[in-house]
């Protein structure tokens, strides 16, 4: 590992500052960016510790929702009684990921901007990647496919975001709060992730020296009828192939709204509106399960390795839908 310097922030306003001026990166829990400085995929002058600034709450809001500091760790979220009642997609979600041991460490910050696990991306050894090298090329086009996107991919990077919790995350309606040297934004979390096109190693919409202080989640419709499913290639420990993050809400039987998120498929979490539209006024059945599922995948773009994704895409969403009402039975 290349040597670098560390330094402790002691406030939201000092981390800022350091980052804005040294061009240093902010270090939270490490899980990620510590393996990638082992690798030497990254190699950071300067580490800034953010770790003891306090961004460690998770609290009710006076509309219903609940804030989340960035630096909760994936275990305390997950664990959270408010999370497990009212958001429990988000909690499955995250316990789904990684291990007991990374999830004490990680935190909800990190998991945001945790970055693809693109073999060729991973290992420097390999010359061409546009997302660790720009205008490299992109290896995994000619090489080894089968894990990368069916959507929204270009022919520059089609990597996908390895991140569970941000599934669950898209179809909560998350908001991202930051601050950075142009003062504090909030951003909806449609708009926090972009896609390839030809700047792949541009992940979201940060601007330099952001720091994410918070996700604010609103009362969700979704509490007693969600699921989080995630296929992958063995049980533990591995990024899904695909997941599904589902939410119904009912009203006289019949679907009032509906939420789906894929991820595993895209470079952002994959939200399907036709297929959430063609559910509302509908029994929640198979047959509407099924339809909906079809609609899903209709434009997706399979690559020559990945095209079971599309049938698994299906099934994961029937499924995970099957099982949100499972969950909800009884509920009002
Ligand atoms: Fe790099 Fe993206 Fe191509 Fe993987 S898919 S080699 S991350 S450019």
């Amino acid at each position: 590992m290349k040597p670098f310097a560390f330094r402790r922030a002691a406030s939201v306003a000092d981390a800022i500052a350091e980052v804005s001026e040294s061009g240093g990166v902010y270090l939270a829990g490490g899980t990620n960016l510590v393996d990638l400085m082992k690798n030497d995929v990254l190699h950071p002058d300067r580490l800034i510790d953010i770790r003891r600034l306090g961004l460690t709450s998770v609290a009710a809001t006076a509309s219903g929702g609940v804030r989340i500091g960035s630096g909760v760790t994936n275990s305390a979220l997950a664990n959270h009684p408010l999370i497990r009642s009212q958001y429990p997609v988000l909690s499955q979600s995250i316990l789904s990921g990684a291990t007991t041991q990374l999830r004490n460490m990680a935190t909800v910050g990190g998991n945001l901007l945790q970055r693809t696990r693109c073999p060729y991306f991973m290992q420097p050894e390999f010359g061409q990647c546009n997302k660790r090298r720009p205008g490299s090329g992109c290896a995994a086009l000619a090489g080894f496919h089968r894990e990368h996107a069916i959507f929204g991919a270009s022919q520059s990077c089609v990597a996908i975001n390895p991140s569970d919790m941000a599934v669950a995350l898209a179809i909560l309606d998350a908001v991202v709060h930051v601050e950075g040297p142009g003062g504090p934004r909030a951003i909806p979390f449609a708009e926090f992730y972009t896609l390839p096109g030809d700047t792949p190693d541009l992940e979201n919409c940060l601007l330099p020296a952001e720091l994410i202080l918070s996700v604010e989640l609103p009362a969700s419709p979704y509490a007693d009828r969600s699921w989080y499913l995630k296929l992958r290639d063995r049980h533990s420990y591995a990024f899904a192939l695909v997941s599904a993050a589902v939410g119904i809400d009912l009203a006289d039987g019949v679907i009032a709204s509906a939420a789906i998120a894929l991820g595993g498929v895209a470079a952002t979490p994959w939200r399907v509106p036709a297929a959430e539209e063609s559910m509302i006024g509908r029994p929640p059945d198979a047959a509407t399960f099924e339809a909906a599922a079809r609609l899903a995948m209709a434009d997706a773009q399979p690559l020559a390795q990945n095209a079971f994704k599309v049938p698994l895409g299906r099934q994961a969403i029937v499924r995970a839908l099957t099982r949100a009402i499972t969950a909800g039975a009884g509920s009002g």
